[in-house]
């Protein structure tokens, strides 16, 4: 008998940007030097081009008599799955990449989707959303609160934490000080153990645990922005099935720490270490992801607490998504997030 195909490999990582508008102070004072534009080539392939413009104003006195730049502009190709601008509502990327996956959660079946970028490049404004933007926590909860009203059977439980470096937190329960510990159960699956698990029927009742959660992230100071996010955050969306105890199936939403680059943000002492780890992790994902792709047998999980973590959201039958946000304002950012992101499809 034919062997399924889709039964056996395992599925692949969906890559696509997402490139936020410049905001109103980065047009005023002339800050952006990337431009961007991208072809949809077919559903499953964007061609994303990137320019830098800051080349063109230091390489100006170059100009060629008939004033062509072409070989002295820095640029960039990058093939992936599709791309949204900015504008585009958050609900459009939501209908496309993310909803369809949803009802399998309920098969239990695990997923992933992470925003991957710089700091300022709108991560978290995709993910947690801000003030009267829902973002991609809020959209996928009130779809899967809906579906599991149709299911008295299921029950829905959030988690949410961060990885801070390497060491575990709860952001839902401030009196949990202890380290939470990544442990593994009988048959080799990791768990979080310490990590409240609330139970929650009602988007207020969301609301009200996703604000309190965002308040207790940590921030640091770095050169680059007054605040910038040096953790990576994990909400994570249980479905329960009172009927099968081994079927349950976990959406992992993450906002990943900035990967920006240590030399431009003037980090040191302290900055520099957590920026290292931070790095190093970021690493290690995308090292992770590239074994998934090319069926690598050894894929190193171990080698990071995020990927250890999510060993059983990544690969098999699990969906992943990766959104790569950029910005107008470096070349070198959004090359650097590019060249990762094409290399994680
Ligand atoms: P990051 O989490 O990657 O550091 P943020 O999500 O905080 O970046 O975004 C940086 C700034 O850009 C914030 O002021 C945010 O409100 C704004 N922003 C991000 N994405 C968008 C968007 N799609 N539309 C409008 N403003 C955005
Ligand atoms: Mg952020």
């Amino acid at each position: 008998p034919k062997v399924d195909d889709a039964q056996c490999t395992s599925n692949k990582v969906r890559v696509v940007a997402r490139i936020r508008p410049s905001l109103p102070y980065e047009i005023h004072n002339h800050v952006p030097t990337a431009c961007f534009s991208f072809t949809r080539d077919s559903p499953e392939e964007t061609t994303l081009h990137v320019k830098d413009l800051s080349s063109r104003r230091v390489l100006g006195s170059q100009l060629g008599s008939d004033g062509s730049l072409s070989d002295t502009c820095r640029e960039g190709t990058y093939k992936l799955d599709s791309c949204y601008n900015g504008d585009d509502e958050i609900s459009v990327l939501f209908d496309n990449e993310v909803k369809h996956f949803l009802p399998k959660l309920f098969e239990g079946q695990n997923a992933t989707v992470f925003a991957y970028g710089a700091t300022g490049s709108g991560k978290t404004y995709t993910m947690q959303g801000s003030d009267g933007h829902p973002g991609l926590m809020t959209l996928a909860m009130k779809n899967i609160l809906e579906m599991a009203a149709q299911k008295p059977n299921y029950r829905v439980e959030v988690a949410y934490y961060q990885i801070y470096n390497e060491r575990i937190l709860d952001l839902l329960d401030e009196s949990n000080a202890d380290q939470i510990k990544v442990l593994e159960d009988t048959d080799g699956k990791t768990y979080l153990r310490g990590l409240s698990q609330v139970h929650v029927e009602t988007m207020e009742k969301f609301n009200e645990l996703l604000v309190d959660g965002c308040l207790r992230r940590r921030v640091g100071q770095t050169g680059l922005n007054i605040v910038s996010s040096r953790s990576h955050a994990a909400l994570v969306v249980t479905i329960v099935n009172h009927d099968n105890a081994f079927c349950h199936g976990k959406l992992n939403l993450i906002d990943l720490a900035g990967n920006e680059d240590n030399k431009k943000t003037g980090n040191e002492g302290n900055r520099l270490v957590e920026s290292a780890r931070i790095n190093q992790s970021l690493f290690v994902l995308s090292n992770v992801i590239t074994a998934l792709n090319s069926n690598n047998p050894r894929v190193p999980y171990r080698d990071s607490k995020l990927t250890r973590i999510l060993q059983d959201s990544l690969g098999g039958t699990s969906h992943t998504i990766m959104i790569a946000c950029l910005n107008r304002r470096s070349y070198q950012e959004a090359n650097q997030t590019l060249t990762i992101a094409a290399r994680s499809r």
